[in-house]
């Protein structure tokens, strides 16, 4: 590594926040001592004198300052939650969930009670709750059932930088309803200096700024650019492991399947290091982490040993942990991108932006100086790197949204009070896609179909598959498809310390051992739950719940209503295409739930699907000259997608 630049920082007094406690059983006493120890803990009193003053405010503080776990606590000791609930908004359903639990804690009282969380599929919040923290979605979903959320006297956009979808689209509606509710207030929180951009947005609000605590940070960058980032991160760990001082350790990798490499990886490589090393704790931290592991990686490192935080961006400014010292940051994070061309959607592994990569080496200078490991060059960095992420506004499939402002009464989307405005043609594309769904008629008024799909918190395709249950009347069975598909890919568990295949070997092979081995119990109570949502959901939209598990078709069909846009044709070479082949033999014709783009683009989830149903069920999208198997050369209207 080069040495090359030192990331300046405010040196703070050193006072008491490093004692260690026992996560375990520290008393609410203790704890109440700890907050007082936070930076922003000193503008208490000046803070909450400014939310009183005025009706919006922007915050901006350091990660780790305090912003999110302290706020709506000192709204609450002010009084504010006497008047209604004070909302807390984060990007991430993780944070939503671990914030919620550390607050609990500090106030003493049991998790879902005083203090809860509510994210999509799952409420942990009662009738006393008071703070509430929630993902933008599910605020944004509360807006359907409470278009003035009368039941809230204050709402917290917290991580407001991150300018997820669901955040964007917020932003238009809090500062819409604030202006006839003069009661409400509003507070836009963010990690990021940018605050002039949220204040000029939110009419000139006073920008509440928290200084920082930030040792500094010394940068390292590759000398040349790494072949295999994975490869670069695990040789680092080691030789931070191996040749430096105490301190923990933070890798940021893009998701789940690469964090369980590591940590696969890391496990057997740490086991022949002879018992002069210190031990290394590994923790992962990602999105789908079982709820009981996700506090491990905020448990206090043990003396004599290390910890190696292996995380997603979670940990670039939702989550901090405390006793970082070195930071791994290989240079990229997963990014949802779509072409509205196309329609198509995937997550891509993206280099990340200069200010993601700032705040990734601001988290090893906490509580001490820091050291940030780039596994990428200086030059990489000044000349490749974005200086900002792109807002998901300007880069998803907007029909989600689409739907949701039309069923909050939106119409005039052009016109809607965007940050940043989507590009025409992805509103366009999503209108488009909500028509062909018959959720919107041709002047682009919501439909009984769409007020429907509406209530359901779920994509547009997903939750018209299950609309048209009705009409194949296989709704039992399209809500179990449904919820399954929502519990994304981690239905099969396979242990990391096990070499799974031959563990099966060993028993011969018994199906036995499959099912009382593969399969991810808590998943399917997850779906189970989902299930259950969905199904009362079905009694407001009024659809009859009717089993007709003995006629594929019929499911089939209600998947197609749904999916259409999402048909393939095997071809000759074994690879499948959007659009028809004349050459191909023994056409064979699928619906997929999703593509995934590694190596190549996969389908994902798939089922089999008789060509003429495209013409059956979406006959504005596709003609029978398109599903025709001896075919013609002309694409199917609007698709132009080229091989999958
Ligand atoms: P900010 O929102 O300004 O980034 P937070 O309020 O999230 O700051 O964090 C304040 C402190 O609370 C940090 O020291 C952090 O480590 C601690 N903290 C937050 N969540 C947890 C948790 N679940 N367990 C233990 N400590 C936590
Ligand atoms: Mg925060």
């Amino acid at each position: 590594f080069v040495k090359s630049s030192v990331i300046e920082g405010t040196q703070f007094e050193d006072d008491s926040d490093q004692e260690t406690i026992d996560a375990k059983d520290i008393l609410k006493r203790e704890l109440q001592d700890e907050r007082k120890t936070l930076p922003i803990y000193k503008f208490r009193d000046e803070l909450l004198k400014a939310v009183d003053e005025y009706q919006v405010i922007v915050i901006v503080g350091e990660t780790g300052s305090g912003k999110t776990t302290q706020i709506p606590q000192y709204l609450h000791e002010a009084g504010y939650t006497a008047r209604g609930k004070v909302a807390c908004t984060q990007p991430r359903r993780v944070a939503a969930m671990s914030v919620a639990a550390r607050v609990s804690q500090e106030m003493g009282v049991k998790l879902g009670h005083e203090v809860g969380y509510s994210i999509r599929f799952e409420d942990c919040t009662s009738e006393k709750t008071m703070i509430k923290y929630m993902t933008d979605g599910m605020l944004l979903r509360e807006f359907l059932g409470e278009p003035d959320l009368a039941g809230y006297s204050v709402v917290m956009v917290d991580e407001a930088h991150e300018r997820t979808l669901s955040t964007d689209i917020l932003f238009g509606l809090v500062k819409d309803i604030a202006r006839f509710r003069p009661d409400l207030k509003l507070l836009i929180s963010s990690a990021t200096l940018d605050a002039e951009k949220f204040s000029d947005y939110f009419d000139s609000a006073p920008i509440f700024k928290i200084p920082g605590r930030r040792y500094p940070v010394e940068v390292h960058y590759t000398k040349a650019p790494e072949a295999d980032y994975i490869d670069a991160a695990i040789v680092t760990i080691l030789q931070i492991h191996v040749t430096q001082p105490p301190g923990d350790i933070l890798v940021f990798l893009t998701g789940q399947e690469e964090i369980e490499t590591v940590d696969e990886i890391l496990k057997h490589k740490t086991r022949g290091l002879g018992t002069k090393i210190p031990e290394l704790n590994i923790c992962p931290i990602y999105a789908n982490l079982p709820t009981e592991l996700q506090a491990k990686i905020f448990e206090i490192t043990p003396e004599g040993s290390r910890k190696v935080v292996l995380a997603t961006n979670i940990a670039e400014t939702s989550l901090t942990i405390d006793g970082i010292k070195y930071v791994i940051d290989p240079g990229f994070c997963k990014i949802k991108s779509y072409n509205p061309r196309t329609g198509m959607e995937s997550l891509l592994i993206n280099p990340i932006s200069k200010a993601s990569a700032n705040q990734r080496a601001g988290r090893s200078g906490r509580t001490g100086p820091g050291k940030c490991f780039r596994l990428y060059t200086s030059y990489n960095y000044m000349h490749d790197l974005e200086d900002n992420t792109v807002p998901e506004i300007q880069r998803t499939n907007l029909a989600n949204v689409v739907l949701t402002l039309k069923s909050l009464g939106i119409h005039d989307l052009v016109n809607f009070d965007f940050m940043d405005p989507p590009p025409s043609e992805a509103l366009l594309k999503a209108l488009e896609q909500l028509f062909a769904l018959s959720a919107l008629n041709s002047r682009g008024e919501l439909t009984k179909t769409g007020r429907r799909m509406a209530e359901f918190p779920l994509d547009p395709m997903l939750s018209k598959m299950i609309v048209a249950s009705e009409k194949y009347k296989c709704s039992d069975e399209v809500m179990s498809i449904a919820s399954m598909l929502s519990i994304g890919n981690s239905i099969f568990y396979r242990p990391k310390d096990k070499q799974v295949y031959n563990s099966w070997r060993e028993t011969d092979f018994s199906t036995q051992w499959c099912y009382e081995n593969y399969i991810q119990v808590r998943s399917m109570k997850r779906a189970r739950d989902i299930r259950d949502q969905l199904e009362g959901l079905m009694e407001r939209v009024e659809i009859e719940v009717c089993s007709n598990a003995s006629d594929l078709d019929a499911i089939k069909k209600a998947i197609t209503s749904g999916f259409f846009h999402h048909s393939a044709r095997l071809q000759k070479n074994g690879s499948y295409r959007t659009v028809k082949n004349p050459q191909t033999l023994l056409p064979r014709w699928v619906i997929y739930h999703e593509l995934v783009l590694t190596t190549k683009e996969y389908m994902r989830q798939v089922t089999e699907l008789k060509p003429e149903w495209l013409v059956e069920i979406a006959p504005h999208y596709y003609q029978l000259k398109d599903v025709d198997d001896a075919g013609s050369k002309k694409l199917p209207k609007g698709q132009g997608r080229a091989a999958l």
